[in-house]
This record gives structure tokens, C-alpha cells and sequence, in this order.
């Protein structure tokens, strides 16, 4: 009998936290229907997918690699960016330039694990030759299986 009367009294104790959060929202939607500017905004719920929030300037996205004129990548394998991973999740392979007699090397491999990677975006703050950026706005990158988060050369270039 306790035991439900204990129960009762969570569902009341949600019901009013709930209550509380409605009117509180509706208390500023109606301030700000007349007007009324406050520091706090009501709520508003986001009819995701259909409707997308827009992301902050600086919103850490999906990373991309930058290409330079001759269309290789910027990159110049410094492995800056591999070292500074917290979460050892950038793997590169340096290969000679045949061409380019300014840049000797160039990534023949660059996979970001995007698997492990906590989006902390120190791979683009160690990066000298802004090669790798995280501005694509691209945070949709779930996948059904952890091998197709491992982003290789040809999918960080597009
Ligand atoms: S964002 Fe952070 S965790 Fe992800 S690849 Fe860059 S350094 Fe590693
Ligand atoms: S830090 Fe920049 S230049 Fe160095 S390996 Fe990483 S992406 Fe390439």
C-alpha cells in the first residue's frame, strides 16, 4: 500500500514538473507575443528532420580536407594533426610528390575514424597549412555500420 501510494505521488510530482515547464514557456511566449523582450526565449520544438536548426559560424562539423591549385591536398604530412587526436583516430601515410617541387610530400592515405573522434577539433587547430577544417555544417553522419564512418581521402576531398 505504501509502495503505491509512493508511486502516486511521483506521477503527481512529474505531472507538475511538466505543468511547470509549459507554463513557464507559455508565460514567455505570450511576453513575447506582445512585445516584451526578456533575457529567456519560451521553447520552441523543432519539427526535425523537416525543419533544421541553424548551426553557429563556429559549430565543429564534419571535418574536410582542403586541396591546393593542382588539386592535391594541402596537407603537407606534418602529422601535427595525429599527434594532437586525443583519440588516435587520424591515420596517415606520407608519399613522395613527383610533381611539386616546393611540397615533397603529400597524404597517399588520410583516414579520420570518425567512429572515435570526439569532434574536438584539435586536428584543425594543429594543422600549420590550414588543410583540415571542420565548417562543412555537416552533422548527419550516422551510419549503420562503424565502417562507414571511416572517412578515407576521396570522402574528406569532396
Ligand atoms: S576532432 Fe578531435 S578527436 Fe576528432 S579527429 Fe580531430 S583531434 Fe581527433
Ligand atoms: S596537421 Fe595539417 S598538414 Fe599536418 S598532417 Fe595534419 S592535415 Fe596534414
Amino acid at each position: 500500500m505504501i509502495k503505491a501510494i509512493e508511486y502516486f505521488l511521483e506521477i503527481i510530482r512529474g505531472a507538475l514538473v511538466t505543468s511547470r515547464h509549459f507554463i513557464v514557456n507559455m508565460w514567455f511566449h505570450i511576453l513575447n507575443l506582445f512585445g516584451i523582450k526578456t533575457k529567456r526565449k519560451g521553447a520552441v520544438t523543432i519539427q526535425y528532420p523537416e525543419e533544421k536548426k541553424e548551426l553557429a559560424y563556429r559549430h565543429r562539423s564534419l571535418h574536410r580536407l582542403l586541396k591546393r591549385d593542382n588539386g592535391r591536398p594541402r596537407c603537407v604530412v606534418c602529422q601535427l594533426c595525429a599527434t594532437a587526436c586525443p583519440s588516435e583516430c587520424i591515420y596517415i601515410e606520407a608519399a613522395e610528390d613527383p610533381d611539386d617541387d616546393e611540397f615533397q610530400k603529400y597524404p597517399a592515405t588520410f583516414i579520420i575514424d570518425l567512429s572515435r573522434c570526439c569532434f574536438c577539433g584539435f586536428c584543425v587547430e594543429a594543422c600549420p597549412e590550414d588543410a583540415l577544417r571542420m565548417d562543412t555544417q555537416k552533422i548527419e553522419i550516422a551510419e549503420y555500420n562503424r565502417r562507414d564512418l571511416i572517412y578515407d581521402l576521396t570522402k574528406l576531398t569532396q
